[in-house]
């Protein structure tokens, strides 16, 4: 089990150092900003939705290592999808960082954040970028906080 640990932590640090998708989006037609106060994380997400498929997603801002990894893992995995699909698998990473049943969600790839459950000041660290994405997806007009 800590070698799994180990190598999750790996992509995370990974993902820390070279954010995949960290830009800006040119043709954004939807965006959110993200607040965690508990750490200061902060995220502004673009995305690029057409009929009805997140053609492009990206982000900007400043946070601890599991708020950027999660946001760079979180725009790599929902581009290509449909809103549907993105809503479905939302649901999924958040019963996976704070369902009580311990359920291993379909994540793939994302199953790297499950051992963040642990640690319960760190959730919100996580699911920044997933709030970041609902609130963009459904037009919340104002900035997204964890609080
Ligand atoms: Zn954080």
């Amino acid at each position: 089990m800590s070698d799994l640990r180990d190598l999750y932590q790996q992509v995370i640090l990974d993902h820390n150092r070279k954010p995949r998708n960290f830009r800006k989006v040119a043709a954004a037609n939807r965006t959110a900003e993200g607040y965690n106060p508990l750490c200061g994380d902060r995220i502004t997400l673009e995305l690029t939705v057409e009929d009805g498929v997140v053609k492009d997603a990206a982000f900007q801002g400043a946070g601890c290592a599991i708020s950027k990894a999660s946001a760079s893992m979180m725009t790599a995995s929902v581009i290509g999808k449909s809103e549907g699909e993105v809503n479905a698998l939302f649901h999924r990473v958040r019963e996976m960082l704070t369902g009580a049943n311990g359920a291993a969600a379909d994540v793939g790839k994302l199953a790297v954040f499950a051992g963040v459950r642990e640690f319960p000041s760190r959730i919100k660290c996580a699911t920044l970028a997933w709030h970041a994405l609902e609130a963009a997806l459904h037009g919340a007009a104002e900035p997204v906080s964890t609080e």
